[in-house]
């Protein structure tokens, strides 16, 4: 079983084409959902008690609900807005509302979990949860610039705690204030952890474990009209096949990332989650065949 921890909002989201009010959003449904393609999926959330039954109804439909907690308040809210070239995101609020003062805990049934993701969320929450696990064979991580800027030491402990980080190479940059993607990565490797995926956004990613650099691209697309979410699709993806396979080899890690690769293309086909709800298994298995031809040479 894989659990996945982090945040599950109500997102605003201005894209050139189109704007989503109070959408379900949050980094632990995308990821989460994108990872039920792969594997039984449990969630640690909270939501607050504005949170409509519609959300409460997809989320059933895809992951195992006992961690998820529904407390007086409102739910996490997100605002943000793309440039015209979908590339550029500017963060115009982050209400943390019931996520401020969450005290997770894992249920029993979660406990025993191999494989947990702890998705974008506050740091010290992330880092105090994971303890809470039996035996965990494999921990991810993931950070954004609203963390990396109010609580960067609780990041850096964060990372201290798991095995893997996944994070956008902007985010890299400013948590590890280096300019060289190498030089990022080593030094989260410094600081305890043993695989480094750096996102680059459409350009695909770069994964590190000692002195491996595994290069990915993209899925390459021509209609993309949201990319929210492509990063928690992502890593969703590439922690829930290495569950469906309980490995944690580096060849499993490699095809992990050519998941997250293509189910982060899904995501960002349509608004919102609808590109992860709508797919189906089999449109992953020929996506994943089409990448592949597109990268042999
Ligand atoms: P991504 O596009 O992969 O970076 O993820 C976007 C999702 O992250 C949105 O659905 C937001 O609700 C969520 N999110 C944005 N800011 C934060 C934050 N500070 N902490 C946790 N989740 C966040």
């Amino acid at each position: 079983m894989l659990t996945v921890f982090g945040s599950t909002a109500l997102d605003t989201i201005r894209t050139p084409t189109k704007i989503l009010k109070n959408v379900l959003g949050g980094a632990a449904t995308f990821a989460g959902i994108s990872a039920s393609y792969f594997v039984k999926t449990g969630l640690i959330a909270v939501v607050g008690k504005d949170f409509p039954k519609e959300h409460h109804n997809t989320l059933s439909k895809h992951l195992d609900l006992r961690g998820l907690s529904i407390q007086d308040g409102k739910t996490f809210r997100y605002d943000g807005k793309f440039d015209e070239t979908l590339s550029v995101r500017e963060t115009l609020k982050t209400e943390l509302n019931v996520l401020a003062n969450f005290k997770p805990t894992v249920p029993d049934e979660y406990k025993k979990s191999q494989f947990v993701y702890l998705a974008n969320n506050d740091p010290e929450q992330n880092a105090s949860l994971i303890k809470e696990f039996d035996k965990v064979k494999f921990s991810m991580c993931d950070t954004i610039e609203f963390w990396i800027s109010t609580k960067r030491d609780a990041v850096i402990k964060m990372i201290k705690s798991v095995d893997a980080v996944v994070i956008n190479d902007e985010e890299a940059k400013l948590l590890t204030k280096e300019h060289n993607l190498i030089k990022c990565a080593k030094k989260m490797m410094s600081w305890g952890a043993k695989y480094v995926i750096i996102k680059k956004g459409e350009h695909g990613s770069l994964m590190f474990f000692d002195d491996v650099i595994f290069p990915s691209a993209g899925f390459s697309l021509e209609d993309v009209v949201d990319p929210t979410g492509a990063g928690d699709s992502f890593a969703g993806a590439m922690i829930g096949y290495l569950a469906s396979k309980n490995s944690t080899s580096l060849s499993s890690i490699k095809k992990g990332v050519v998941y997250g690769n293509v189910l982060g293309s899904f995501a960002v086909e349509k608004y919102g989650l609808d590109g992860l709800l709508q797919v189906k298994k089999s449109d992953i298995l020929k996506r994943i065949k089409q990448y592949e031809r597109m990268i042999r040479f």
